[in-house]
């Protein structure tokens, strides 16, 4: 039943590596091949075996609304009739800045990207440009996206700064990374006095790519306040949760406010869009204004910006959204973690508006190190292969987390929920 899925993955590799275009989607880390995807319907996708499947990844979360959504679709179609691409200025980029900049009370300008890697790039370049510092302090477990000095992992020993995660990547570029643990406010401390040439701490302040786990509303304080003492900027990457965790993403539920926000995913409703937003002193040292560079052909792309434009719109419009959306997940998560344990399988669950994650360990992680060291991760490849054979599509990593759309149903999680409780029995 995935014969066209086999066959056309074969094919791919012979001409792409690996048969895809990002290594995630080669479910490497569950076995088996990847569906490959004929079209999306609401809250559903379907392969090119024709299976049906209900969507928890939505494109790794851009698309809040599901697939094809009527409104979002006729503004692409509608602007697309107009020309795809200009390479100066249209009115739909004022419009998408104003509609963010209205959100936050500390933010004033907005640049579009293309990507969130590329708006992460950018507000770090921005953030050394401004404090004239080189260093960058990120934490294990966090994604930043594929830039170089971002791909870092622990060096030997009690090492501060990073070595590169990947051949390809010149240690020169990443001795300017210091690499903390996620939620541990000692380690944190001791970054700062291991360097005093500190230009910002990059941080998902609700990770999503560790699967879900928050980091505490005291490491986010101690982050602040070590950044305002030691003049290095905040920067929350919000890719993942900005317009998902709430309208105002992290930011918007969390007491601690970052410098610089970096935006993603969501803000392009499935076209690829990327953003850095932050107040009028810090965006004007960026180029034209100021002196630090940052350009790009297809930056503010009309067709991407007109998707992203009604998308924020229609959250907007309907802020009740996010407590529909939370109620799901946790509905979800809820009957997940019962089913588990009457199997007799520790399930650690959370969620933030629209994000859910479960964890097959008896405690709940805090950081990379705990995900890594307790989670069963053969149970999770053997749990996500019996799902997707019964039609729901979970991420295919314990790394990730889950995303629900405002179209999903909650017939579409009990039978979720129902699935899972059979699936559960034999694992
Ligand atoms: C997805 C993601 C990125 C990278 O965005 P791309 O569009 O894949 O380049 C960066 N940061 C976070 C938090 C993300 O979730």
């Amino acid at each position: 039943m995935f014969d066209n899925s086999v066959k056309a993955y074969e094919e791919a590799c012979e001409v792409i590596p690996g048969g895809v275009d990002s290594p995630v989607r080669a479910f490497k880390s569950v076995g088996g091949t990847p569906p490959f995807i004929d079209r999306g319907e609401g809250a559903y996708l379907f392969d090119v075996d024709n299976n049906k499947y209900l969507d928890f990844v939505q494109s790794w979360g851009p698309l809040i609304f599901g697939h094809c959504d009527k409104d979002i679709e006729e503004a692409v179609i509608a602007t697309a009739k107009k020309g795809l691409s200009f390479g100066a200025p249209t009115t739909l980029e004022t419009e998408l800045a104003n509609e963010i900049v209205d959100m936050y009370d500390y933010i004033d300008k907005v640049r579009f990207v293309s990507s969130g890697t590329e708006a992460v790039m950018s507000a770090i370049r921005l953030a050394r440009g401004v404090t004239g510092k080189n260093d960058i302090l990120k934490f294990e477990g966090c994604y930043h996206g594929h830039s170089d000095s971002l791909l870092v992992q622990a060096g030997s020993g009690m090492a501060t700064f990073g070595a590169p995660s990947s051949p390809g990547v010149p240690a020169d570029l990443t001795k300017h990374t210091l690499l903390c643990e996620y939620n541990n406010i000692e380690n944190l401390k001791k970054c700062f006095e291991d360097s005093n040439d500190i230009s910002c701490i990059i941080i998902e302040p609700i990770a999503g790519n560790m699967g879900l786990v928050p980091a505490s509303p005291e490491f986010l304080k101690v982050c602040r306040e070590l950044c305002d003492a030691n003049g290095a900027l905040l920067i929350f990457d919000e890719v993942m949760t900005g317009f998902r965790a709430s309208l105002t993403g992290a930011s918007g539920i969390l007491e601690t406010k970052a410098d610089i926000i970096t935006f993603g995913k969501v803000i392009g409703a499935g076209m690829p869009v990327g953003a850095f937003a932050s107040n009028k002193e810090i965006m004007g040292h960026l180029s034209p204004d100021g002196a630090v560079y940052q350009a790009g052909t297809l930056s503010g792309n009309p067709v991407a910006m007109s998707a992203g434009l009604v998308s924020l719109r229609k959250l907007k419009a309907n802020p009740e959204i996010y407590a529909a959306l939370n109620e799901k997940a946790s509905r979800l998560v809820a009957g997940l973690k019962e089913v588990a344990e009457q199997n007799n399988i520790g399930l650690q669950v959370d969620t933030r508006g629209s994000m859910f994650g479960f964890f097959f360990a008896d405690k709940m992680p805090t950081n990379f190190k705990e995900v890594t060291d307790f989670c069963d991760f053969e149970r999770f490849g053997k749990f996500h292969h019996e799902m997707i054979k019964r039609g729901f599509y979970f991420a295919c990593s314990q790394y990730e987390a889950g995303f629900i759309c405002t179209v999903i149903t909650d017939e579409d999680i009990d039978a979720c929920i129902n699935a899972a409780s059979e699936v559960m029995k034999n694992l």
